[in-house]
Protein backbone atom coordinates (compact mmCIF):
# COMPACT_ATOMS: atom_id res chain seq x y z
CA UNK A 1 0.00 0.00 0.00
CA UNK A 2 3.05 2.51 0.91
CA UNK A 3 4.32 1.92 -2.50
CA UNK A 4 0.85 2.39 -4.27
CA UNK A 5 0.54 5.29 -2.41
CA UNK A 6 4.54 6.57 -3.65
CA UNK A 7 3.89 6.11 -6.93
CA UNK A 8 0.72 7.54 -7.10
CA UNK A 9 2.25 10.57 -5.00
CA UNK A 10 5.04 10.66 -8.02
CA UNK A 11 2.52 10.46 -11.00
CA UNK A 12 0.81 13.69 -9.71
CA UNK A 13 3.93 15.43 -8.89
CA UNK A 14 5.22 14.88 -12.73
CA UNK A 15 1.44 15.25 -14.08
CA UNK A 16 1.28 18.64 -12.75
CA UNK A 17 4.78 19.73 -14.72
CA UNK A 18 3.15 17.97 -17.97
CA UNK A 19 0.29 20.41 -17.75
CA UNK A 20 1.95 22.93 -16.92
CA UNK A 21 1.27 23.61 -13.99
CA UNK A 22 5.08 23.02 -12.49
CA UNK A 23 8.12 23.29 -14.00
CA UNK A 24 11.61 21.94 -13.26
CA UNK A 25 11.99 21.27 -9.65
CA UNK A 26 9.09 24.24 -8.45
CA UNK A 27 6.39 23.05 -6.39
CA UNK A 28 5.91 19.95 -3.91
CA UNK A 29 3.28 17.30 -3.23
CA UNK A 30 2.17 15.42 -0.05
CA UNK A 31 0.21 12.93 1.18
CA UNK A 32 -1.13 11.00 4.28
CA UNK A 33 0.88 8.31 5.21
CA UNK A 34 0.25 5.55 8.33
CA UNK A 35 2.62 7.17 10.75
CA UNK A 36 2.93 10.37 9.17
CA UNK A 37 2.98 11.92 5.67
CA UNK A 38 5.14 11.51 2.50
CA UNK A 39 6.49 13.95 0.66
CA UNK A 40 8.17 15.71 -2.84
CA UNK A 41 12.14 15.59 -2.06
CA UNK A 42 14.18 18.44 -2.30
CA UNK A 43 16.43 19.73 -5.04
CA UNK A 44 15.45 16.98 -7.58
CA UNK A 45 13.77 17.79 -10.65
CA UNK A 46 9.73 16.42 -10.98
CA UNK A 47 10.87 14.34 -13.91
CA UNK A 48 13.06 12.13 -12.21
CA UNK A 49 10.83 11.61 -9.43
CA UNK A 50 10.36 7.75 -8.27
CA UNK A 51 8.94 6.43 -5.37
CA UNK A 52 12.68 5.76 -3.69
CA UNK A 53 13.41 9.31 -3.50
CA UNK A 54 10.01 10.15 -1.47
CA UNK A 55 10.69 11.71 2.02
CA UNK A 56 8.38 10.36 4.70
CA UNK A 57 8.25 12.37 7.97
CA UNK A 58 6.15 12.03 10.98
CA UNK A 59 4.26 14.84 12.87
CA UNK A 60 7.09 16.36 14.70
CA UNK A 61 9.34 16.82 11.07
CA UNK A 62 11.49 13.69 12.23
CA UNK A 63 12.23 11.18 9.02
CA UNK A 64 10.76 8.01 9.36
CA UNK A 65 13.07 6.00 6.83
CA UNK A 66 16.29 6.42 7.58
CA UNK A 67 17.41 4.71 4.74
CA UNK A 68 16.40 7.08 2.77
CA UNK A 69 19.10 9.77 1.86
CA UNK A 70 16.94 12.35 0.23
CA UNK A 71 15.73 15.54 2.61
CA UNK A 72 12.12 16.55 2.56
CA UNK A 73 11.06 18.98 0.38
CA UNK A 74 12.24 22.76 1.82
CA UNK A 75 8.64 23.77 2.25
CA UNK A 76 8.03 20.51 4.17
CA UNK A 77 6.53 22.61 7.07
CA UNK A 78 3.15 23.94 5.90
CA UNK A 79 2.62 20.43 4.46
CA UNK A 80 2.98 19.29 8.06
CA UNK A 81 0.65 21.56 9.75
CA UNK A 82 -1.62 21.09 7.29
CA UNK A 83 -2.07 17.76 8.02
CA UNK A 84 -1.25 17.56 11.72
CA UNK A 85 -4.21 20.49 12.39
CA UNK A 86 -7.22 19.04 9.68
CA UNK A 87 -7.95 15.62 9.77
CA UNK A 88 -10.05 16.11 7.18
CA UNK A 89 -6.82 16.99 4.45
CA UNK A 90 -4.97 13.80 2.95
CA UNK A 91 -3.06 15.07 0.16
CA UNK A 92 -1.32 18.82 -0.60
CA UNK A 93 -0.69 20.30 -4.03
CA UNK A 94 1.75 23.02 -3.92
CA UNK A 95 2.62 24.74 -7.51
CA UNK A 96 3.79 27.37 -8.77
CA UNK A 97 1.83 27.76 -11.71
CA UNK A 98 1.85 30.54 -14.15
CA UNK A 99 -1.66 32.29 -14.02
CA UNK A 100 -2.40 31.29 -10.63
CA UNK A 101 1.22 32.76 -9.47
CA UNK A 102 0.04 36.14 -11.69
CA UNK A 103 -2.59 37.17 -9.78
CA UNK A 104 -0.66 36.27 -6.31
CA UNK A 105 1.60 39.03 -7.21
CA UNK A 106 -1.90 41.25 -7.01
CA UNK A 107 -2.47 40.17 -3.74
CA UNK A 108 -6.43 40.49 -4.34
CA UNK A 109 -8.38 37.93 -3.43
CA UNK A 110 -10.29 35.89 -5.84
CA UNK A 111 -13.51 37.10 -5.16
CA UNK A 112 -17.05 34.89 -6.52
CA UNK A 113 -16.02 36.04 -9.97
CA UNK A 114 -17.16 32.42 -11.78
CA UNK A 115 -19.33 30.11 -9.51
CA UNK A 116 -16.42 27.46 -9.82
CA UNK A 117 -14.28 29.87 -7.36
CA UNK A 118 -16.59 27.40 -4.48
CA UNK A 119 -13.85 24.57 -5.55
CA UNK A 120 -12.02 26.06 -2.81
CA UNK A 121 -14.78 25.54 -0.27
CA UNK A 122 -16.40 29.29 -0.18
CA UNK A 123 -17.21 32.22 -1.86
CA UNK A 124 -13.97 33.33 -2.22
CA UNK A 125 -9.80 32.46 -2.40
CA UNK A 126 -8.15 34.02 0.17
CA UNK A 127 -4.23 35.15 -0.19
CA UNK A 128 -1.74 34.04 2.53
CA UNK A 129 0.58 36.79 3.14
CA UNK A 130 4.12 36.96 2.31
CA UNK A 131 6.95 34.97 4.46
CA UNK A 132 9.58 33.93 3.29
CA UNK A 133 9.54 30.18 1.99
CA UNK A 134 9.77 27.34 4.64
CA UNK A 135 9.16 29.65 7.27
CA UNK A 136 7.24 29.14 10.41
CA UNK A 137 5.69 32.12 9.56
CA UNK A 138 4.35 31.24 5.85
CA UNK A 139 3.07 28.27 7.36
CA UNK A 140 1.12 29.98 9.70
CA UNK A 141 -0.07 32.66 7.08
CA UNK A 142 -0.98 29.57 4.86
CA UNK A 143 -2.92 28.09 7.41
CA UNK A 144 -4.88 31.18 8.60
CA UNK A 145 -5.80 31.90 4.98
CA UNK A 146 -7.22 28.32 4.65
CA UNK A 147 -10.11 28.50 7.40
CA UNK A 148 -13.06 26.59 5.96
CA UNK A 149 -11.20 26.67 2.66
CA UNK A 150 -9.24 23.56 0.67
CA UNK A 151 -6.85 26.20 -1.00
CA UNK A 152 -5.40 29.52 -1.01
CA UNK A 153 -2.98 31.64 -2.82
CA UNK A 154 0.37 32.52 -1.25
CA UNK A 155 1.24 36.27 -1.93
CA UNK A 156 4.25 36.38 -4.32
CA UNK A 157 4.74 33.08 -4.63
CA UNK A 158 2.02 30.28 -5.90
CA UNK A 159 -0.78 28.56 -4.62
CA UNK A 160 -1.73 26.09 -2.41
CA UNK A 161 -4.69 23.03 -2.62
CA UNK A 162 -5.73 20.73 -0.31
CA UNK A 163 -7.86 17.19 -0.80
CA UNK A 164 -9.66 14.39 1.04
CA UNK A 165 -6.68 12.66 -1.90
CA UNK A 166 -4.15 13.36 -4.35
CA UNK A 167 -6.61 13.18 -7.19
CA UNK A 168 -8.69 15.67 -5.75
CA UNK A 169 -5.98 18.06 -4.27
CA UNK A 170 -4.70 18.43 -8.01
CA UNK A 171 -7.89 19.17 -9.79
CA UNK A 172 -8.78 21.69 -7.47
CA UNK A 173 -4.63 23.40 -8.17
CA UNK A 174 -5.45 23.27 -12.16
CA UNK A 175 -9.08 24.73 -11.53
CA UNK A 176 -7.50 27.63 -9.80
CA UNK A 177 -4.86 28.35 -12.05
CA UNK A 178 -7.70 28.18 -14.93
CA UNK A 179 -10.41 30.15 -13.10
CA UNK A 180 -6.89 32.66 -12.54
CA UNK A 181 -6.42 32.41 -16.45
CA UNK A 182 -10.23 33.89 -17.71
CA UNK A 183 -10.07 36.33 -14.63
CA UNK A 184 -6.97 37.94 -15.92
CA UNK A 185 -8.50 37.79 -19.49
CA UNK A 186 -11.81 39.54 -18.57
CA UNK A 187 -9.95 42.30 -16.79
CA UNK A 188 -8.41 43.13 -20.12
CA UNK A 189 -11.99 44.03 -21.47
CA UNK A 190 -13.62 45.50 -18.40
CA UNK A 191 -14.01 44.91 -14.42
CA UNK A 192 -15.99 41.42 -13.90
CA UNK A 193 -19.31 41.01 -12.21
CA UNK A 194 -19.38 39.26 -9.18
CA UNK A 195 -21.96 36.88 -8.39
CA UNK A 196 -24.08 37.26 -5.01
CA UNK A 197 -23.63 35.96 -1.67
CA UNK A 198 -27.08 34.08 -2.05
CA UNK A 199 -26.00 32.55 -5.77
CA UNK A 200 -22.42 31.14 -4.11
CA UNK A 201 -24.38 29.66 -1.32
CA UNK A 202 -26.43 27.46 -3.67
CA UNK A 203 -23.16 26.70 -5.92
CA UNK A 204 -21.36 25.80 -2.56
CA UNK A 205 -23.88 23.23 -1.09
CA UNK A 206 -24.47 21.50 -4.49
CA UNK A 207 -20.79 20.60 -4.21
CA UNK A 208 -21.38 19.47 -0.47
CA UNK A 209 -23.27 16.66 -2.44
CA UNK A 210 -21.44 16.50 -5.56
CA UNK A 211 -18.57 13.81 -5.24
CA UNK A 212 -15.82 15.64 -7.53
CA UNK A 213 -15.82 18.76 -5.40
CA UNK A 214 -16.60 17.49 -1.63
CA UNK A 215 -16.94 20.03 1.03
CA UNK A 216 -14.69 18.94 3.70
ZN1 LIG B 1 6.72 27.32 -3.49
Amino acid sequence: MSDELKTHLCEIAMNLNEKGLNHGATGNVSVRSENGFYITPSGLVNKDLHPDVIVELDFDGNKLNQKNNFNPSSEWLFHKDLLKTNSAINAIVHTHSPYATAMSLTQTKLDSFHYMIAVAGGHDIRFAKYAMFGTQELSNNILEAMKDRKACIIANHGVVCTGTDLNEASDIAEEIEHLCQIYILANQVSKPNLLSREDMNEVINRFHNYSRWRKK
